[in-house]
């Protein structure tokens, strides 16, 4: 409840690091309170990370791991002014929310609900993100690090706590310091369900078609002037739809979405987001994307074109399929607290790492 009252709202336009300064306010306070636990090395860098470590008390050899949470909230909606409202023992019922009563939270939209009913549970007001994302995750962290401390008798490894700025936005890696951190594999903690565990996500390109027209003015344009405009519409119209497009597929299937078109008549630049489970994939994708661009320009010969891919990040699987134990782990914690692990595979996921 105080975490979220703290506004964090990270910033796409922006490229500084943090993107925004105010985020190192909670950074602040979590190195400040991590410090009041005892944990002596709590403290916060230049870019507004935290780093902390609960030190060893066992003998035993064991790996060093991470938690790790971002502290900052999505850009879609006000990050200002957040008034959390605690609904003890909720009765799961429809919840109207007092700022703007418009807004409803009903079981039917979100079904998870039902399964909270006799639960304290936490909303917003009505006109702001409440910032659960991932600022549970951050209260979760605080919570165990203050059991650890306080409780020696529960034998642990060393464990290296970490929160980032900027993770909406997909810069939460920018300035991290891996090296610094020196955790040999990690958890992040966030918003979602109990139980709910993911291994796996999307391997993610970008492309950029720019394509050049021919300008001319117009009074004198005939069997000259070529829209770039025009071509980039021709490009959209043939985009496949009932398949390959995140409106019309779920869970593992890949997709060729556009997300941004700009241009004039002399010049169009059109922006795509390829993903698909398999790394391969992408480039099937990307070979069917060019064959699409090719079949309009060959209508339009003095038009050209320019087509970049750009690596975006890659399906963490493919890594963890090397090490077993990090997710093994961690399906014996959520069943050792009476939960069924739920693997989820969802072809929407990265909208969360804040890859518009
Ligand atoms: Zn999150």
């Amino acid at each position: 409840m105080r975490y979220v009252q703290i506004d964090t709202q990270s910033d796409p336009l922006s490229d500084t690091n943090p993107t925004t300064e105010k985020q190192k306010k909670l950074s602040h306070l979590l190195a400040e309170e991590l410090q009041g636990m005892g944990i002596t090395d709590a403290h916060m860098d230049e870019w507004g990370y935290v780093y902390a470590t609960i030190p060893s008390n066992t003998v035993k050899q064991v790996p060093v791991i991470c938690f790790c949470s971002h502290i900052d909230t999505a850009p879609d909606a006000s990050g200002a002014g957040v008034k959390p409202i605690l609904h003890k023992a909720y009765d799961g019922k429809p919840i109207t929310l007092p700022d703007d009563n418009t807004q409803v939270l009903t079981p039917e939209m979100h079904p998870y609900l039902k399964k909270l009913a006799g639960h304290d549970i936490i909303t917003a007001s009505g006109t702001t993100l409440l910032g659960a994302d991932d600022k549970a995750g951050v209260a979760e962290i605080m919570d165990a690090a203050h059991y650890f401390m306080t409780h020696p008798e529960v034998k642990h490894g060393a464990i290296k706590l970490l929160f980032t700025p900027d993770e909406e936005v997909g810069r939460g890696t920018a300035k991290l310091d891996l090296q610094n951190l020196g955790a040999q594999f990690g958890y992040t903690l966030d918003g979602g369900a109990a139980g709910s565990l993911e291994d796996e996500t999307f391997s993610a390109d970008g492309v950029q078609l720019i394509i050049h027209g021919v300008i001319t003015h117009p009074g004198d344009a005939k069997d000259k002037l070529v829209n770039a405009l025009k071509i980039g519409g021709e490009v959209l119209a043939l985009l496949p739809k009932s398949s390959l497009s995140p409106e019309t597929t779920e869970k593992r299937e890949g997709f060729v979405h556009p997300t941004r078109i700009e241009g004039i008549a002399e010049r169009c630049t059109i922006e795509f987001i390829i993903r698909d489970f398999v790394t391969a994939g992408l480039k099937k994708k990307e070979e069917l994307l060019q064959s699409l661009v090719d079949l309009v320009m060959e209508r339009h010969p003095k038009a050209t074109y320019e087509f970049k891919i750009t690596e975006q990040y890659r399906n963490m699987k493919e890594v963890l399929d090397g090490h077993p134990n990090v997710v093994h782990y961690a399906r014996i914690a959520i069943e050792r607290r009476a939960a069924k692990p739920m693997l989820r595979a969802e072809n929407n996921a990265d909208v969360h790492a804040g890859f518009f």
